[in-house]
């Protein structure tokens, strides 16, 4: 077992026909599920004269109405307490809760049944196993275990493929290097932020190199960071070891992963979800590669609170390429590149975030923070950047400047006030980065 390069060899190299056959047979099933087990489905649905017989072809499933995380936060606050009529099993079925950790608004609750806990954990193995873990492995979780579902699910999969998983919870960043060297483990999960900060805090309060020790592989999510090729790129040289991102949602599930080959996106694991691309203005259903749209996904074998044609607002584009890791799955190219609320316009240019990231973190005698602030003076839109430079570049402030101006420039199309920071001024954050800040949207709803 061990040996063997797929968790599901048959999932895996199922050729695209064949996943198509599975994945629509798997939506009238879990559609049928929703329409008769949870009143809040069944009203849109009719509202919009869908039913589930009516679901024979792909075409068919466009006509199903998507669900926003705005309508769930509704139905959540009537009763019955506390899933309000989306809930479709017996409350007593329900073993575990979690809520959804977005930066905005009332969060979302989660209900899960032991079933559901399962389907998470086999999820997760399909992303670890693609990405070297294996039952040697010895995997460290510096994360605070709480009321999210990250990294609970990783936590179990990692158990489940029969790696020895060290829980590394309420412990503090210092405390957690240390029991990363003292234990020897191999690998390690957590939000590319904070993995970049525990190795600033390693090299420049502990003294410790974090590439010398033993950690090999890094799995990164809740940020779309590990597909930014500069902030992988960092990732990467600053532990000596392969890092790999995942997206996934509270919401959804684990919906998807790098592989070891690192082709430059994520394989959708089109076994347990149905990923389907909508225009952002028109909801035009996109098939092409190339092409950006947000992800409207299905979580093909989730019960207690379904996921059918969850409007997630990620945006992604299919990739043209197969994988060479022989996996038959379909690739994003570029992981989630922002999210339809983020990328906004500014002096009349589409500013995707993590545009800024790929720069910054592209620039040399840069430290890894930064901070964007857009706001608007009298009728102009204005962007300040707030960075931090390294001390071993402090001499050559002005030419790291000019150089982030000219990348700038370059990659996004606009102009910045740069304002440069000391060294550890700028916030750090443990879980979820809050690094961009639009007060326009805020004097708007004034
Ligand atoms: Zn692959």
């Amino acid at each position: 077992m061990p040996d063997q390069i797929y968790w599901n060899p048959v999932l895996e190299t199922l050729p695209q026909e064949k996943i198509c056959q599975l994945q629509l047979k798997k939506f009238k099933k879990i559609f049928k599920w929703a329409y008769d087990r949870s009143k809040f489905h069944r009203k849109i649905y009719d509202q919009a004269g869908v039913k589930p017989e009516d679901i024979r072809s792909f075409e068919d499933i466009r006509r199903v109405p998507s669900v926003e995380k705005s309508m769930m936060r509704d139905i959540q606050r009537k009763d019955p307490f506390p899933y309000g009529d989306a809930l479709c099993v017996p409350l007593e079925e329900v073993s575990v809760f979690r809520q959804t950790s977005g930066t905005t608004g009332q969060p979302v609750y989660q209900p899960d049944t032991w079933q559901d806990w399962e389907w998470w954990a086999e999820c997760w193995s399909f992303i670890l196993w693609a990405q070297g873990y294996r039952p040697k492995d010895r995997v460290f979780i510096p994360f605070g275990y709480n009321i999210f579902v990250a990294f609970w699910a990783g936590h179990y999969a990692a158990e489940k493929i029969g790696c020895e998983v060290i829980p590394g919870g309420v412990l503090d960043t210092k405390a957690r290097i240390l029991k990363i060297q003292e234990l020897q483990a191999t690998a390690m999960m957590g939000t590319p932020t904070y993995i970049l900060g525990m190795a600033e805090t390693a090299q420049m309060k502990m003294k410790i190199d974090p590439s010398e020790l033993t950690i090999d592989k890094i799995t990164c999510a809740g940020e779309c960071g590990a597909s930014i090729p500069s902030t992988k790129r960092r990732l990467e040289k600053a532990w000596g070891a392969k890092v790999y991102d995942h997206a996934g949602a509270t919401e959804i599930g684990a919906w998807s992963f790098e592989c070891q080959d690192q082709p430059g996106g994520l394989h959708v694991n089109d076994a347990m979800f149905l990923v389907e691309i909508a225009d952002v203005e028109t909801g035009e259903i996109i098939e092409e590669p190339g092409r950006r749209g947000k992800m409207i996904i299905t979580a093909l074998d989730r019960q207690a609170q379904p996921c059918v044609r969850f409007d997630s607002k990620d945006v992604i584009e299919w990739s043209s390429d197969p994988c060479s890791c022989g996996r038959t799955s379909r690739l994003i190219k570029g992981g989630v590149v922002g999210r339809a609320d983020d990328i906004t316009k500014v002096k009349g240019v589409l500013l995707a975030p993590s545009a800024i990231e790929e720069v910054v973190h592209g620039v040399d005698g840069l430290g890894d923070e930064y901070e964007v602030i857009v706001d608007r003076v009298g009728h102009t839109d204005r962007i300040k950047l707030k960075v931090e430079v390294l001390p071993e570049a402090q001499d050559q402030c002005q030419l790291v400047e000019c150089e982030l101006a000219d990348q700038l420039r370059l990659k996004t199309n606009l102009r910045y006030d740069i304002e440069i920071c000391g060294c550890e001024t700028l916030p750090r954050y443990e879980v979820k980065a809050k690094r961009f800040k639009d007060l326009r949207k805020k004097s708007e709803t004034e």
